[in-house]
């Protein structure tokens, strides 16, 4: 057994398992979905499994090359990270060795942690598909395949992809391209056309309520987060641990404010959130959790309610929203997410929530 790192998934498994079964797998897979799946860990077990000696349809975890990708010592296991470096193109490809010794470190530290840590304008540089493409050329060492693992595969100019498209077009009988992405949209589509899929799927919160639970995470706090998570194990837990604690009690200030006409309150949250795009995001989408709930609560159905742990605030605030209010601020906050995605001032869409909040208050 090697899953137990993956959350559900069951259908990208078996159709691993089936690849497995028939002895041919694909020579380039794409393992695309939302961030926050699984899908890093899951190429991990693709590469690993591969190069199992029990040759089941799973990854044994015992054997040696198991041990060895387990540890990225494994000869015939390559794999790229975005760099947050810029390379210089014009010098000629390194050997695979002398890029391995740089990659391998990032790789593993990539790997220990959750979320994308790449900000700004890491890339997967040209130089490094050329060096990946010299190797992979290569007879495996002692597995049955050479594995080329490619992480936030989206983060390629243009030069690395169109090296990795020549690679794909025509590879070597024993390679496999394993492509990781939550933005496979940013891929060029002749290099996602000749990998064969496996998308994963966001997780049902009753799948994340069960995983935390499994992890010792209290029943309600546990329940709470799933149902704030938005299919996301990495959101999930991040919930749990309390990084949505402080943004709540902002929310919670933001809507009762709203109601009694506290302006002062107002400009003090805008003062707060405005310099920050991701926060603010965070922001509309909890709000949003919060008038839905309050929605949810007006036609009596609590057992979907996701701040369990809020019911008392959330009365409150029903017993002082009318009924079309809280749609119209649904309304509102879904736009103000197109909004967002548009680029339109952060703040104008605060400002018009802000708005609907206070019109939506009876009386
Ligand atoms: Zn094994």
């Amino acid at each position: 057994m090697s899953y137990e790192r993956i959350c559900g998934q069951d259908r990208a498994k078996s159709l691993i398992a089936a690849w497995l079964r028939r002895g041919r797998g694909p020579h380039a897979v794409l393992v695309s979905g939302p961030p926050g799946v699984g899908k890093r860990w899951l190429a991990f077990e693709l590469a690993k499994a591969l190069n199992c000696r029990a040759g089941g349809e799973e990854a044994c975890g015992y054997c040696a090359p198991c041990r060895r990708t387990e540890t990225w010592s494994h000869p015939d296991l390559c794999a790229l990270v975005p760099l947050s470096k810029r390379e210089k193109e014009d010098r000629e490809p390194p050997l695979w060795r002398e890029v391995w010794t740089e990659v391998r470190p990032e790789v593993m530290d990539y790997l220990s942690q959750e979320g994308s840590f790449f900000r700004g304008r890491a890339n997967i540089p040209k130089n490094y598909f050329l060096s990946l493409r010299q190797e992979m050329g290569y007879a495996p060492v002692e597995g049955r395949w050479k594995v080329a693992l490619i992480f936030e595969a989206e983060c390629m100019y243009p030069a690395g992809a169109n090296a990795l498209l020549k690679i794909l077009e025509e590879p070597p009988p024993h390679a496999c391209f394993i492509l990781v992405s939550s933005a496979p949209q940013r891929l060029l589509s002749t290099v996602v056309s000749r990998c064969q899929r496996l998308p994963l799927r966001r997780l049902s919160w009753e799948q994340l309520a069960g995983q935390l639970a499994g992890e010792g995470v209290e029943a309600q706090r546990a329940e709470v987060a799933a149902r704030l998570a938005e299919g996301s194990l990495q959101r999930a837990r991040q919930v749990a641990a309390g990084e949505l604690d402080e943004l709540s009690r902002q929310v919670e200030r933001f809507l009762q404010a709203g109601f009694e006409n506290q302006d002062g309150v107002y400009w003090e949250l805008v003062e707060e959130l405005a310099g920050d795009r991701l926060r603010l995001e965070q922001f509309l989408s909890l709000s949003s959790h919060y008038l839905r709930d309050v929605f949810l609560l007006s036609w009596q159905r609590f057992g979907e309610v996701a701040r369990a742990d809020r019911l008392e605030f959330l009365q409150q605030l029903q017993e002082r929203l009318s009924a079309a209010g809280v749609e119209e601020l649904a309304v509102e906050l879904d736009r103000g997410f197109g909004c967002l995605g548009r680029n339109v001032h952060a703040p104008l869409v605060l400002a018009e929530l802000w708005r609907q909040l206070r019109q939506g208050a009876k009386g």
